[in-house]
């Protein structure tokens, strides 16, 4: 599992250019700093640390069912538009042959509430 996530760091080092783990924008190597096996910009770097978080939502995504993991960069993507920030956390286990990947949400625990509304509204 070791070795995907180094892979998935070389072809990047390759590029020098990375994403930020935040904001999903592309940045030169040298303007994004590593921390916890996760590269940010230099202002989301402060968020991260500053922030305390959450693991909101998990997937589990296998190379059957990739699908999972769309879903969760999607709720991502929909987090930026509202301006919150999230990071998702990925892990990858070997299960026989397979690779399961573990994809977790972050988000910021006083955000919660304003990211996911709809989970919080009286039933
Ligand atoms: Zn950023």
């Amino acid at each position: 599992m070791k070795q995907a996530f180094l892979r998935f760091i070389s072809i990047f080092k390759r590029s020098k250019k990375s994403v930020c783990s935040i904001c999903c924008q592309i940045y030169p190597d040298k303007q994004l700093t590593l921390v916890d096996e996760y590269a940010f910009c230099p202002q989301d770097l402060k968020l991260y640390n500053k922030l305390n978080w959450t693991a909101f939502l998990c997937v589990k995504s296998s190379p059957e069912e990739p699908e999972n993991s769309v879903s969760i960069y999607k709720q991502q993507k929909k987090l930026i538009t509202k301006n919150i920030p999230s990071f998702i956390k990925v892990d990858y286990q070997q299960n026989k042959n397979k690779i399961i990947s573990t994809f977790t949400l972050f988000i910021p625990t006083n955000m919660i509430q304003k990211a996911f509304p709809a989970k919080f509204a009286n039933k």
